[in-house]
């Protein structure tokens, strides 16, 4: 079975033909259509990135005020149409709205790459629970006020791991030396990981230069669980360093622009 038919035939399987589903949901993008309704993405806990119409969502501001906004964690109720992908905005309840996100522009343009990064790296109904659970636990800690580009990192990190692009960092990618105070390392996008600095003329292309405690950092950022991992604390050095490196390295994967990181680079002019 090809890929198109084994995403589709998951699909059908997790979504019941014309019935209603049930779930809690970010928005993670929000588009006008037409006079009066608005088209909303969410990433689903149970069926991962899905898309519905919200009728009359522009005129009748009652039925879902305030909640079709970005970021906000909803339980939507939505039905499924047999000849459609979209389904159809029946109720929101908001569970979370994260206000924090909304009063300060740095949170907000940092949770609007989270968002971006969620729907363009996420395939419509391909359900993940460990990237929903992440892209929850990464809007409620930036609505703590938690280091806010400490978070972006940390999300895009995971994200990588889940999309099964974990950054190898524990040696160069051409001769294999093990990463050492001896020895500098870059991060080569092409190469998805490591090159010592011997080997850079060998590799050619673009790299991300990364001091030895960036590279730790960034190693603990991959592995420690989601409760420890908001106790782990990048340097000013490392912070640019890993911003540089995920700013390069996503775009390159995706194939495209990422547009939320204009916006987010306001925040780190100096
Ligand atoms: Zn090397």
């Amino acid at each position: 079975m090809n890929d198109i038919a084994a995403q589709y035939q998951k699909f059908i399987l997790r979504r019941p033909l014309m019935a209603l589903i049930h779930t809690p949901a970010v928005v993670i993008h929000v588009t006008d259509y037409g006079e009066s309704d608005k088209i909303v993405t969410f990433y689903t806990q149970k069926y991962g990135k899905t898309a519905a119409i919200a009728k009359g969502a522009k005129r009748s501001k009652k039925r879902f005020l305030n909640k079709l906004e970005y970021f906000s964690l909803l339980d939507i109720i939505a039905d499924t149409a047999r000849h459609s992908s979209l389904l159809r905005l029946d109720q929101a309840e908001l569970i979370a709205p994260y206000p924090f996100l909304r009063k300060s522009i740095q949170y907000y343009n940092g949770a609007m790459l989270i968002c971006e990064l969620m729907r363009l790296g996420t395939r419509e109904n391909d359900c993940d629970d460990k990237l929903y659970n992440l892209l929850v636990w990464s809007l409620s800690e930036l609505n703590k006020g938690q280091s806010m580009s400490d978070i972006i990192i940390f999300f895009q990190l995971r994200m990588l791991k889940l999309m099964g692009y974990q950054l190898s960092l524990s040696c160069c990618t051409n001769c294999g030396i093990k990463i050492s105070n001896v020895n500098t390392f870059s991060f080569s996008a092409v190469h998805n990981g490591l090159v010592c600095t011997r080997c850079i003329p060998v590799r050619g292309g673009q790299f991300s230069s990364l001091s030895m405690n960036t590279i730790k950092t960034l190693e603990m950022g991959q592995s420690l669980s989601l409760e420890k991992l908001s106790r782990l604390k990048f340097s000013q050095q490392s912070t640019r360093e890993a911003l540089t490196l995920l700013r390069n390295y996503i775009p390159y994967l995706l194939q495209r622009d990422v547009h939320s990181w204009k916006q987010l680079e306001q925040n780190f002019v100096d």
